[in-house]
């Protein structure tokens, strides 16, 4: 099995290790592309995200690590872009800044109907739940709607290489404010496969949730999975590791659960464009 890695977090976002550790682990690990994925730097104070001072500092290491590690690891410079409309940057600022290969474009910063506060919706389960209250007075329909009208403009509208954790306004629901197979929530998730359909995007199988144990189920869930399979909408698989010894974790598994599904291939970027690799 060749192992492509897109997502993965350092030292200069919220990730635990550094850029140089990331890559000589995915070497030992035998990854054949790994692609460094940064928060997007976010106009706020925060503790995850990318500062835009080091944002030079970020895709100069990255250079010299190519020239250092040429023939034997292919590196890949690239941004984890939150799209919150009126608060993030656009895709191709951040793109031409940083002279980026590759952007995963994801909503972990959901934005209130009448009012400009944001829902976090990663991070502590307490977070998603006072933010549920305070933004959105409670209200769990509203709520996941302005996340999926979100993660549909940002299909719409931005140019991105591979759509992030699609549906990982599940992670801290678990049941309990809503099921995945409410009649309202199931229009979310058709009419954002229709777009991803029309976008020609790859979308990431995110395998994070499920080894952190803060999700039953991959990103996304099986349902988005079967009808991927079945409109031919290509697939990458992603760790989104935050340390080297997350660089593989649960990847096998993901490959196992896709040919279960029926897949037979997933896709790998080199060289700004997406190539097939057969999962046989
Ligand atoms: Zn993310
Ligand atoms: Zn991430």
């Amino acid at each position: 099995m060749n192992y492509y890695c897109y997502h993965t977090h350092s030292k200069f976002c919220d990730g635990a290790s550094s850029l140089r550790e990331m890559t000589e682990a995915a070497k030992a690990n035998g990854v054949k592309k790994l692609g460094f994925s940064a928060h997007s730097p976010i106009p706020f104070e925060n503790s995850w995200s990318l500062k835009m001072e080091n944002f030079q500092s970020y895709t100069s290491e990255i250079e010299q690590l190519k020239k250092d590690f040429k023939g034997q690891i292919d590196l890949f410079a690239g941004m984890e872009a939150d799209y919150t409309p009126g608060l993030s940057y656009s895709f191709d600022y951040l793109r031409k800044l940083g002279k980026l290969d590759f952007l995963i474009g994801s909503v972990h910063l959901v934005k209130g109907i009448e009012n400009d506060q944001i829902w976090f919706i990663d991070g502590p389960s307490i977070n998603y739940e006072l933010g549920l209250e305070s933004v959105f007075h409670g209200d769990i329909r509203t709520a996941v709607g302005a996340y999926f009208s979100q993660i549909q403009e940002m299909i719409s509208t931005q140019n991105i290489d591979i759509i992030g954790h699609v549906d990982k306004i599940k992670m801290h629901n678990r049941n309990r404010y809503f099921s995945e197979e409410d009649e309202w929530y199931v229009s979310h998730v058709d009419k954002t496969i229709g777009l991803i359909r029309q976008s020609g995007a790859v979308v990431e199988v995110n395998t994070r949730g499920i080894y952190k144990g803060r999700s039953d189920s991959l990103f996304p869930g099986v349902k988005w999975l079967e009808r991927f399979n079945h409109y031919g909408i290509p697939v990458t698989i992603s760790t989104d590791a935050h340390h080297t010894s997350e660089i593989l974790k649960g990847y096998d598994e993901a490959v196992l659960f896709l040919k279960e599904i029926g897949f037979k291939k997933i896709y790998f970027f080199d060289n700004f464009k997406w190539e097939e690799c057969s999962l046989q």
